[in-house]
């Protein structure tokens, strides 16, 4: 602790401008300050975490009284299927089925809403039923509903829809990752909803993966920094208040590194890389203070999540001592017999996955969890002692979450959805994301008197811009979006006069008809009128080429080539032709194959999933009202198999004596151009010897003609290490502002735990011996003895 405050104070005297946004910490974050040092930002979260303690009596008292069907009720989650009758707005509750849930089978926990999202008021009243008919019970358990707030509150309607986790970490900027969490969690509990499944704390290191975006992308220092910061902004200093919600951090863990890329299909991770790359989110978040946790719904090294006592019990509560409560996945207990197969009968399942350190089943359609573990626990093959404890924590979470004291919802919550505010957060958020990429001959930004074509299949589209847990879990119903947000085209219309802009389609991406099922592809893409699209080119002075994805996550998301879609590629080569100066503006949740198609483009902007604000956030960019400053949080690759991340070991890239050619990305990780410039100079190391802290200094000046923001990334070389070093690792990051010709001189300090990796014994080791320190071109060396 001594310590943490020690190092704040050394950060806050070496900068000054950070000093003032600090008194602010933990109340309403501040978006724009003019330093966001991720080290500061980290040790402040962790350190200002609003654990309240608990009420262990009263959770103690509450227990001596429930029956054995009571607990195990409180370990059921249901989805609202299960106590609503009708179909799409139309659902209400069945009075019926709510009193089998809540009343006969004490039902603790309801989730989701499938394939709609209501309105506020909706939501007040569905949740003011459950919770009365909870209030009626012998013991008046209040339930918990649980809803996927991703990228915003999801599942209702009107509310603010920020960029995806993917393009949140490409602003590198935690404060608005926290912003935008504490809009979130507001419009989450204004609908009377006190707990979200989020932040993803999986890693990005699988392109084809369909849930990548949902990553905060490849690297581990990067992720936990910005999962702290949006935990820190859900949970809040008071998660009790109505401006709150728990999180669940997910999916506990190495669930988004399966071998083929599909969803759900085996990872093989040995356990020191486990604890490398895919354990630091998950153990930050926990410090932080995050109340919940929900389960890999894959395996790893053959286990499945829900089965791995190693994982859920040792390590995060032996190793981590986590306090709150492992909900699982979707339908997963069932899944051990249906799918992996490591249990046959259901009965057996319910046994393994209690054991290993489940605490409640989100079931969710039926009430074979609840009768099976009744039975398990009077036969004697579940103790009572590991009912109490699961049902401790669960009543825990209750208990902080002020659901005791009054559960319901209060009328004034739509006031808070949708502010003005609040898209600001989102604009500015989508803003900071977008990452530029290429920008030959400075061709952007674009003067406003050009007359642009707009083309490509994510030219029209909310669906792209928003991608999945977007109102509906696909994100795939055009008529839930807000009709006042632009979609790119017509921000650009409005941004020079609809007079000057052309649009043509070219070719669309649609879903195939039906329930989207593992068979079904994600996206049917179609040429609509490429040569429509020529003709208009030829007519313009330059062309907004937008390219990208339809909307998908999990399964219905899967494919097996990550090459851009066949008719979009044909529609670049038709444009290129043309001759004309092309902005390829990429609209996508992963990183599609697009090598045939960069050299036809003059400029290349990522815009990731940027939510509603998108559209009106790549007008700004392409056109100079704001100068970009994202960075890839990824590595993009340039082949399909040419997968690898920024932190592969050194010889993976070299050229080999046999011709062959040196492995190159398509960008780099930590990419990403400015309308203006920015130099490095003066990297200075100086070791304390006593405390084998490294201070690294350097100095980063504007020297265009442009204000702007530059995301300075420290990276640290272990030489060499007795298991086979990474090239690099992204140690420290600061976010600056600077104006033209203004300079600013940084202080990173590096910890010895920065210096440490996990060693085959799973434990981690500093090993004497050279590092290596780079800043951008800069690099110094220093030796731990
Ligand atoms: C997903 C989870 C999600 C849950 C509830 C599952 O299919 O894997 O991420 O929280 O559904 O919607």
């Amino acid at each position: 602790m001594r310590k943490v405050a020690l190092l704040v104070a050394a950060v806050l005297l070496l900068q000054p401008m950070a000093l003032q946004s600090l008194d602010a910490f933990g109340q309403s974050s501040p978006i724009d300050r003019e330093i966001a040092d991720s080290d500061l930002f980290f040790q402040q979260a962790v350190s200002t975490r609003g654990q309240k303690p608990a009420n262990t009596r009263a959770v103690d008292d509450l227990l001596k009284r429930m029956s054995l069907e009571e607990k195990v009720g409180q370990m059921t989650q249901l989805e609202i299927g299960m106590i609503t009758s009708g179909q799409n707005q139309e659902i209400k509750i069945d009075p019926s089925k709510l009193e089998k849930a809540i009343a006969r089978y004490g039902v603790g926990s309801i989730l989701n809403v499938r394939d709609q999202a209501l309105p506020i008021d909706r939501w007040h009243e569905i949740i003011r039923q459950i919770q009365d008919a909870a209030k009626k019970t012998r013991l008046g358990i209040p339930v918990i509903y649980g809803i996927d707030s991703i990228h915003g509150a999801n599942y209702i309607q009107n509310s603010t829809l920020f960029p995806q986790e993917i393009g949140m970490a490409a602003t590198w900027n935690p404060e608005l990752m926290k912003r935008a969490a504490e809009i979130t969690a507001a419009e989450t509990r204004a609908a009377g909803i006190p707990w979200s499944f989020s932040p993803v704390l999986d890693i990005g290191r699988q392109p084809l993966w369909p849930r990548f975006w949902e990553t905060f992308g490849e690297d581990p220092y990067l992720a936990k920094v910005m999962g702290v910061a949006f935990v820190r902004g859900l949970e809040g200093n008071d998660v009790a208040s109505r401006e709150h919600v728990a999180a669940s951090l997910k999916h506990y863990m190495g669930y988004s590194f399966p071998l083929t890329g599909r969803d759900r299909t085996p990872a093989w991770i040995p356990e020191n890389y486990l604890r490398e790359y895919f354990l630091p989110t998950f153990a930050a978040a926990i410090q932080a203070g995050a109340r919940t946790v929900m389960v890999n719904s894959g395996e790893i090294n053959g286990v499945p999540g829900h089965v791995n006592r190693r994982i859920l019990t040792d390590i995060l509560r032996g190793e981590l001592a986590f306090q709150g409560f492992v909900v699982s996945d979707w339908e997963d207990i069932k899944k051990l017999v249906s799918q992996w197969k490591v249990a046959a009968t259901e009965k057996e399942a319910t046994r393994m996955a209690v054991m290993a350190g489940i605490d409640m089943s989100m079931v969710p359609s039926d009430y074979s969890f609840s009768d099976i573990l009744v039975s398990l626990v009077k036969e004697g093959t579940v103790p009572q002692t590991r009912i109490d404890e699961a049902v401790r924590r669960i009543l825990k979470v209750k208990f902080e979450l002020g659901l005791f004291d009054d559960p319901m919802p209060v009328t004034s919550g739509a006031s808070k959805m949708g502010l003005a505010e609040s898209r600001d957060v989102s604009l500015q958020a989508a803003r900071e994301s977008i990452t530029l990429l290429k920008n030959s001959d400075n061709l952007l930004p674009l003067t406003k008197d050009r007359r642009v074509l707009v083309t490509g299949p994510t030219a029209d589209s909310m669906i792209s811009l928003n991608n999945g847990w977007s109102y509906v879990w696909q994100g795939s119903e055009e008529s839930l979006y807000p009709t006042d947000r632009p979609t790119i085209r017509r921000a650009i219309e409005m941004k020079i006069g609809p007079t000057r802009v052309s649009y043509a389609p070219g070719t669309k991406i649609s879903r195939p008809a039906g329930s989207p099922s593992n068979n079904t592809p994600t996206a049917l893409e179609q040429e609509v009128d490429i040569p429509a699209a020529v003709e208009a080119a030829r007519a313009a002075d330059v062309v907004v080429l937008c390219l990208g994805e339809g909307s998908y996550t999990e399964t219905p998301g899967n494919i097996t080539d990550l090459t851009l879609g066949e008719p979009q590629l044909r529609l670049a080569s038709a444009i290129a032709a043309t001759g004309k100066p092309t902005v390829l503006v990429m609209v996508e949740g992963r990183p599609r194959i697009i090598n045939t198609i960069v050299d036809g483009a003059q400029a290349i902007v990522m815009a990731y999933n940027p939510g509603n604000e998108g559209g009106q956030a790549i007008a700004d960019v392409i056109f100079g009202d704001f100068n970009p400053s994202g960075k890839l949080p990824f590595t993009y690759p340039r082949t399909p198999n040419g997968l690898i991340t920024y932190d592969h070991k050194t010889f993976e890239t070299e050229d080999t004596a046999f011709g062959n050619v040196a492995f190159r990305p398509q960008f780099e990780f930590g990419a990403g151009l400015s309308y203006t410039t920015f130099e490095y100079s003066g990297l200075q190391l100086s070791q304390n010897n006593s405390t084998g802290e490294v201070t690294c200094t350097v100095t980063i000046r504007n020297s265009g003609s442009r204000a702007g923001k530059e995301i300075v990334q420290l990276y640290v070389r272990d030489l060499v290490a007795s298991l086979s070093p990474a090239g690099k690792r992204l140690r420290r990051f600061a976010k600056i502002q600077l104006n033209p010709g203004e300079n600013r001189k940084l202080t990173f300090t590096l910890r010895r735990d920065d210096l440490s990796f996990i060693g085959t014994d799973n434990k981690a080791v500093v090993e004497p011996g050279e590092f290596q320190v780079m800043v951008a071109n800069l690099s110094d060396r220093f030796t731990v003895k």
